[in-house]
């Protein structure tokens, strides 16, 4: 087994140099601004959803690296899913950052995600890591603008009907 924390450096860093999915969709059927003021990062999240399916899904802005690589990461992820299976990610990720999922012990679909389960562990760095699946959430459910400072927190409040 890698050691977690080196693996977590490495995920970070080769995603702020190769960020996925970077830019913005000119024929975007859902979009989405996220905001995390205790940072600073700023994301605009596009996609195109294909009947229920997340056709294709870019993001750009400003962020500091964790912000940046979970984004990238969340959009390799989500690419080809449902809006459901999407849906499910978003709750799993959060859940994990949080530290109310018990990741280890508990079924899910986060994949490589997990690298990020040590955010939890740092309270100033769990709104950055949540902020793009927040944005996501956002933009699935045509909300335009979101933030990790407002009334759906996803630190505080349910998303969804989960
Ligand atoms: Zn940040």
């Amino acid at each position: 087994m890698a050691d977690p924390k080196a693996l977590y450096q490495e995920v970070i860093l080769d995603h702020n140099k190769k960020p996925r999915n970077y830019g913005a969709l000119d024929d975007a059927s859902h979009k989405a601004e996220g905001h995390n003021p205790l940072c600073g990062d700023h994301l605009t999240l596009t996609l195109k959803l294909d009947g229920e399916q997340v056709g294709a899904i870019a993001f750009t802005g400003e962020s500091c690296a964790i912000c940046k690589a979970s984004a990238s990461m969340m959009t390799v992820a989500v690419k080809g899913k449902t809006r459901a299976d999407a849906e499910t990610l978003i709750h799993e990720f959060r859940d994990m950052a949080t530290g109310t999922l018990d990741y280890a012990n508990t079924p899910h679909h986060l994949g490589r995600l997990t690298v990020f389960a040590g955010v939890r562990d740092l309270p100033t760095r769990v709104k950055c890591a949540i902020l793009p699946w927040h944005t996501l959430h956002a933009a699935l459910n045509s909300v335009t603008s979101t933030s990790t400072e407002a009334e759906d927190d996803p630190m505080h409040a349910p998303i969804g009907d989960a």
